[in-house]
């Protein structure tokens, strides 16, 4: 029986687990830079491979990473120009293949909910953005594809961490919605949004919707804001993919059907972007933290099993 292994490399934990006839899998604080990181990651491997040889590796980690497995910069990590496909390859002499953390998370989701043609929307700090099409990850040309987040949605609008202005990331991050409950606090001294959250500082993505359902007004706007915005990125993507669904995962996905039958309606008030075209389900993400881990592992098997262009 070959065995699979994935590393999921996060901001805060790594996962690395292997699949055989059995799944196994361990965690660790991330390592802040680059040699203890690689070691860490080897060190679990050959932990989880107990003197077995994998059939491969495959690995999700933040950043922007090319289709050979170099990162250029993992900004919560302070790590820049990491190339940990080569580091990994050269240690265990074994197929290596790396791709970027919400795509592998859109590929668990999709081999989760069987469907082989998906768009994965992740709405935390930032946006991220995975395509599955015929049920394997898109890439682009050489790799970096996929940046759903920097889709510009209102020409000129708010700055975006990527420098860019108007990006959907700058109002459909938990950090954009934050941003916006607190402007819309600093207006409303009478909003039941200070009630729950007396602290202004300490403002999370839950409180405009927590708001909302007490009847607060200013809530209701700040969500609904949220949601316009959301729902135009959605018709982009459903315009150009039409997938058979958009997964919607990260910590404001948590708001479950409140948040996703306002975006359905949405979308239905523009057809889903173009008249008389199907319907991509909008749905929420089921595999939590583990989706990346999950997908790193699925993608090494096609990527082996195809006999993919990486020894
Ligand atoms: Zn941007």
């Amino acid at each position: 029986m070959k065995i699979f292994a994935g590393v999921d490399i996060g901001g805060t934990t790594t996962k690395v687990g292997a699949l055989g006839d059995e799944f196994d899998s361990v965690s660790f604080a991330t390592p802040r830079n680059k040699d203890a990181l690689t070691e860490s990651i080897v060190e679990a491997l050959k932990k989880l491979g107990r003197g077995r040889k994998f059939a491969g590796v495959g690995v999700g980690c933040p950043g922007a990473v090319d289709l050979g497995g170099k990162v250029d910069n993992m900004p919560n990590l302070g790590i820049e120009d990491l190339d940990i496909g080569e580091r990994l390859r050269s240690a265990l002499n074994v197929p290596v293949a790396v791709t970027n953390d919400a795509n592998v998370a859109a590929l668990g989701e999709s081999k989760r909910w069987d469907l082989s043609d998906l768009v994965m929307l992740t709405l935390g700090t930032g946006v991220g953005g995975g395509i599955v099409i015929g049920g394997k990850i898109y890439e682009g040309h050489n790799g970096k594809a996929a940046e759903l987040g920097h889709m510009i949605i209102e020409a000129g609008g708010r700055k975006c961490a990527c420098g860019m202005n108007g990006c959907l990331e700058a109002y459909a991050s938990a950090s954009a919605l934050i941003a916006s409950t607190v402007r819309a606090m600093e207006r409303h001294a009478d909003s039941l949004m200070w009630e729950l959250c007396p602290n202004i500082d300490a403002v999370d993505g839950k409180v405009a919707f927590e708001a909302e359902k007490l009847g607060d007004k200013a809530a209701r706007e700040v969500t609904e804001e949220y949601i316009n915005y959301l729902g135009i990125g959605i018709l982009n993507i459903c315009n150009i993919f039409r997938p058979e669904a958009i997964i919607i995962g990260g910590g404001i996905s948590e708001q479950g059907e409140n948040l996703l039958a306002r975006v359905r309606r949405f979308c239905l008030k523009f057809d889903y972007g173009y008249k008389n075209a199907p319907r991509p389900q909008i749905l929420k993400a089921k595999l939590g933290p583990l989706a990346g881990l999950y997908g790193a592992i699925e993608m090494i098997k096609y990527k082996v099993e195809d006999n993919n262009e990486r020894p």
